[in-house]
């Protein structure tokens, strides 16, 4: 007979909903403590191995380990064959989890759910990774929410009730290690978890949270909390945020109602990985083939001669996180500046970001894209110029991840490398070695093309409908 904990997006003690209901259920049936048990799936790892959000994952897990004093049950396989041989072996009578978001996630919870309850097994689920439960905000008319500000006014009466949650595993153990096909070590992966999470948020909340809504669009500066790795794996939940914010955080606030939305958004529509949510764009023409090929691989490098374009790209590569301003604006490029379809820039954030996460990212991408709920409207294109001189008018950003624009000071940083006619456009060829590149595309021509293509949508969406 015995209580276990199923961790997956809650890699912490505290603030834990489902610990709190374990340790209820254990003290009710006299146990001595509950187990923990993370469970790395075989195929998951095989096409995660590579990314900087699977590293975050290792360095988690094992900082949840070091907290429970080595007794997590720390487990490798199929999620339902290997969680039934482990169930059968400890006499585990009920398993507790926290809901996740991802379609993914959930095709596999309904089938451990089944293969447990099969064996007898209680098998409860309990929190979930947002403020409110996905699904639990509706208009009067029952309906779910499209827009977000509505959304927002109504979820922010919703969380005036909702406080952290006393809770603390009693370690249970030792627990098993089933043998995993890395080393930590190997890969220089940082054993970061909660503990390093909280004093993260506390620094920032001291520093730099009052400044929050002055300073969150200046990539130059430390103005946001960078907690987003954290939020994702649930190392913190966005509750403990909470209980600390007061009535003069409201863009903060703001920004965890933005998580909210967007995974309420993804489990409606599981779908919108790779199908855009507004209809129209299905008959959007998006480039391929050889010269969009060699123009994805410019972006990536940051090598399209745009210098905030390619100082975000830069900072991806080298920190595997970019400021938010950062990834509208590298986004809008690859769509509006490149027309490369926006799930394939997606699923590049998705391999790089320590903080991918499925709902943020594919509804940042939309949105950016225009093709979301409540997108940003499609003939509204950023010029990478100017979004460079208003949001790192000194040049800092730029700067510091473009060493070839080095003595650029100011406006000039954000200046294009043209000085004749010929240079224009994608003569990168021609360039010496360490030079900054001259400009893949011209901004203005590329938009124009971009909103000759969205008249072009619009009218075969209206055709297809007729
Ligand atoms: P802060 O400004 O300190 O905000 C606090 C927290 O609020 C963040 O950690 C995050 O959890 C949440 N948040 C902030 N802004 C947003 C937003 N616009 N949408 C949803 N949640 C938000 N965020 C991810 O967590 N994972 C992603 O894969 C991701 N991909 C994105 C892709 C694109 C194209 C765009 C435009 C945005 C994406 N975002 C993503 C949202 C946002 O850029 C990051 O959450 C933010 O930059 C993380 O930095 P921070 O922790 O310092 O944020």
């Amino acid at each position: 007979m015995a209580v276990a904990v199923w961790f997956r997006r809650d890699l912490r003690l505290a603030d834990n909903q489902t610990i709190a209901r374990a340790n209820e259920l254990a003290r009710q049936s006299g146990e001595a403590g509950v187990m923990g048990v993370f469970l790395f799936d075989a195929t998951l790892v095989r096409s995660l191995a590579q990314t900087a959000r699977f590293r975050r994952l290792v360095g988690a897990v094992r900082a949840l380990d070091d907290q429970l004093q080595g007794s997590l049950n720390v487990l490798f396989g199929d999620p339902v064959a290997r969680l039934a041989a482990f169930v059968r072996e400890h006499e585990v009578t009920t398993l507790l989890y926290s809901s996740d978001i991802s379609p993914f996630a959930n095709a596999r919870d309904r089938r451990v759910d089944e293969a447990l309850s099969a064996l007898g097994v209680q098998v409860m689920r309990v929190d979930h990774p947002t403020l409110l439960p996905p699904g639990s905000i509706r208009t009067d008319e029952g309906q779910p929410y499209r827009v977000f500000t509505p959304y927002f006014r109504r979820w922010r009466l919703g969380v005036r009730t909702v406080r952290p949650v006393a809770s603390h595993l009693m370690p249970f153990g030792p627990g098993i290690k089933d043998p995993l096909p890395w080393d930590l070590a190997d890969q220089g992966i940082r054993v970061e978890g909660e503990l390093s999470a909280l004093a993260q948020w506390q620094s920032f909340r001291k520093s730099a949270l009052s400044r929050y809504a002055a300073r969150r669009d200046l990539p130059a500066l430390q103005g946001t909390s960078r907690l987003s790795w954290a939020l994702h794996l649930g190392v913190l939940h966005p509750r403990t945020l909470l209980a600390d914010l007061s009535e003069t955080d409201e863009v903060f606030l703001s920004e965890l109602c933005w998580r909210d939305f967007y995974a309420e958004v993804l489990m409606r529509n599981p779908t919108s990985t790779t199908e855009p949510l507004d209809r129209r764009f299905r008959w959007m023409v998006w480039d391929e083939g050889p010269r969009a090929d060699d123009r994805f691989e410019a972006w990536k490098a940051g090598m399209t001669g745009y210098p905030i374009v390619d100082a975000g790209m830069r900072q991806l590569r080298e920190e595997h996180w970019m400021h938010n301003r950062v990834r509208m604006i590298t986004a809008s490029f690859l769509v509006k500046d490149l027309h490369i379809h926006w799930a394939r820039g997606a699923a590049y954030f998705m391999e790089m970001l320590e903080d991918g996460d499925v709902a943020s990212n594919t509804h940042g991408w939309q949105w950016v894209a225009g093709s979301g709920t409540d997108a940003s409207p499609y003939f509204r294109i950023f010029n990478p110029i100017r979004q460079g001189e208003r949001f790192d008018p000194d040049g800092d950003y730029v700067r510091r991840y473009v060493p070839e624009l080095s003595d650029r000071i100011g406006k000039a940083a954000h200046q294009l490398n043209v000085e004749s006619a010929g240079d224009l456009f994608g003569a990168t060829s021609g360039r010496a070695l360490g030079e900054y590149p001259h400009p893949i595309v011209d901004h203005a021509q590329e938009r124009a093309e971009s909103l000759r293509r969205f008249d072009l949508m619009k009218r075969e969406a209206l055709r297809a409908e007729q």
